[in-house]
């Protein structure tokens, strides 16, 4: 599943890691490739990122198997991390010349090496960008969570990304949609978050998770303390809502609503 929006500071990374930790809290085996050069879900995870450590950079340039990349997590046992160093900064501009530059990390991310991590969830957190890792990461998922912030200008340039969802699925991974919506930062407080919300539901339907995140500044610490929120603050509104929205992703997938031509 990729989590993805061009948009900056929408709660991309937040709820990669928060959705992450809620399913390994359960038992679930996951794996969270960090896919922006920032390293911000390596750092709220507990998984070193300086330069010279074998990161994500060195999985798509084929350098490394996904095996030596991906490392456990300090939030739990069932959580793998893939990180992400500033090295990845160049990565844009050095795959335009690369041959398959668009399925590098769907080729670092085939079944044989999965099985070996024996994962049954895998999350790209994608930079604020639709650039060639945004479309390296569309590649290699079947399934996109698009984080919308109950903001104004929330859906703007939203169609721009649909657009090219519709792109990559029509040119390189047929399997692709959008199979989840999740509202994040929501502040009932006030009224234009409800706005939001409303039309978002109205656009997307139930594609848009029931649970929507609350703002909190309990989200908004943990990070600080290369924690997710499940480890900082279980009991806060913030950790349960992303428990919440992690069984709503996880029913779905087990009823199979949303694997039609998925892996
Ligand atoms: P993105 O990855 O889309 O750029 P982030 O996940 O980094 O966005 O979130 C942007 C900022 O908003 C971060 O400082 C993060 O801690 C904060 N944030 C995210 N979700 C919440 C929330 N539910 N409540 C409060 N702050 C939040
Ligand atoms: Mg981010």
């Amino acid at each position: 599943m990729t989590v993805a929006n061009q948009k900056g500071g929408v709660g991309k990374t937040t709820s990669t890691v928060n959705l992450a930790a809620a399913l390994a809290m359960h038992g679930i085996r996951v794996l969270v490739i960090d896919l922006d050069p920032q390293g911000n879900a390596s750092t709220a995870l507990g998984v070193e990122h300086r330069t010279g450590t074998p990161s994500v950079y060195e999985l798509m340039l084929g350098e490394i198997p996904l095996e030596e990349a991906a490392v456990t997590s300090t939030a739990s046992p069932n959580l793998l991390c893939v990180p992400a160093t500033i090295d990845l900064a160049g990565a844009e501009i050095e795959l335009v010349s690369m041959v398959a530059r668009e399925s590098r990390l769907s080729q670092a991310l085939a079944d044989e090496h999965l099985d070996k991590l024996d994962v049954d969830y895998v999350l790209i957190d994608c930079p604020p960008s639709l650039g060639l890792l945004t479309v390296n990461a569309l590649v290699a998922a079947s399934e996109v969570l698009i984080p919308i912030q109950c903001e104004y200008y929330a859906l703007e340039g939203l169609g721009q990304l649909l657009s090219n969802i519709d792109l990559v699925r029509s040119h390189l991974n047929t399997a692709l949609h959008v199979s989840t919506i999740l509202l994040t930062m929501y502040d009932g407080r006030t009224k234009l978050a409800d706005q939001v919300t409303s039309e978002v539901r109205q656009h997307f339907g139930p594609t848009a998770l029931r649970t929507v995140i609350p703002r909190s500044v309990k989200v908004s610490e943990a990070p600080g303390y290369s924690q997710t929120v499940l480890e900082y603050d279980p009991g806060s509104r913030g950790a349960m809502s992303y428990v919440d929205a992690a069984r709503e992703i996880a029913e779905h997938g087990a009823s199979g609503a949303y694997r039609a031509g998925g892996r």
